[in-house]
């Protein structure tokens, strides 16, 4: 699944593409993935322009004008693909059969511009969403998602992290680092880096924390999120950024996806369980 860094990378992509375009036509073949009936969507999406394109911890918020919006989660395998007859930006994760045969039989969703051009919903597996939401609306869902506090908000300070961590002491700090409603966007590959940055083993348990180890996780956080924003984000599985490339924080990374690998500082790689999930991390770096 995209994590913070990449589902950024997705909306910055759209953003240009998108903002000031006139929706003509909405279609939807899969009607799951909808929060309303599809004529309600078709009626309520003719002739909206598109304002602004954000997003919060993992989704992706099109802003539109009169009020509404649309949200999307791209789960596992979704993709938003803009298309117009000269360019193709990709975000999320892309197909096999390449882009420049779309709409094909993953593309479960389009949104036609009145120039012409396309921003198609594709997903292998369907469980991506897209709702249709007023602003009120829109607050509300996410209200009910309980997310966590966004790692570039600037009231996540170094001491609202203590106060996090002093809510779960006993929990093992990888855990602590997935948990969404604590804060939100981290997942598998960023909580990896973020141990490895601060020296400390995935399976430590909050309270066991040093000052100076909540310090440097604190650090991780930013440093490394942002490192791979600008790198346009990390190529996993069948991820890609916003212009259809491999993401280039994959270059970047130190422990994740490289079990039995060695180390920058000379140990080796291991991976554990924990909760469910794997972690990696270097017994010789990581205390
Ligand atoms: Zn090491």
């Amino acid at each position: 699944m995209p994590e913070l860094p990449e589902v950024e990378t997705i909306k910055r992509g759209l953003a240009k593409n998108i903002v000031g375009k006139t929706i003509a036509d909405f279609d939807c073949d899969w009607k799951k993935m909808l929060n309303r009936p599809l004529s309600e969507y078709k009626k309520v999406l003719k002739s909206l322009k598109v304002e602004n394109v954000k997003r919060r911890a993992k989704l992706t918020i099109i802003n539109l004008s009169r009020d509404w919006n649309i949200l999307v989660h791209l789960k596992l395998t979704g993709q938003l693909v803009f298309g117009s007859k000269t360019r193709c930006v990709v975000g999320g994760h892309p197909i096999k059969e390449g882009f420049d045969c779309l709409p094909n039989k993953f593309t479960h969703a389009n949104f036609t511009f009145s120039d012409k051009s396309h921003l198609y919903f594709n997903d292998i597996r369907k469980f991506g969403w897209l709702h249709l939401l007023t602003d009120t609306e829109l607050e509300k869902e996410i209200e009910k998602m309980k997310l966590g506090i966004e790692p570039f908000d600037k009231n996540f300070t170094l001491g609202y992290l203590k106060i996090l961590l002093k809510r779960r002491p006993n929990m093992k700090i990888k855990q602590f680092l997935l948990d969404q409603s604590l804060i939100s966007g981290l997942g598998n590959i960023y909580s990896d880096e973020v141990d490895f940055y601060a020296h400390v083993r995935p399976m430590r348990q909050v309270k066991t924390l040093s000052e100076k180890e909540i310090s440097l996780i604190y650090a991780g956080i930013k440093k490394i999120l942002a490192a791979s924003i600008k790198a346009q984000g990390t190529t996993f599985s069948n991820y890609r950024n916003a212009n259809g490339e491999a993401g280039a924080y994959s270059k970047q990374l130190k422990v994740y996806g490289k079990y039995g690998e060695p180390c920058p500082g000379g140990g080796k790689i291991v991976r554990v369980r924990i909760a469910g999930r794997s972690a990696s991390y270097c017994p010789k770096c990581q205390k």
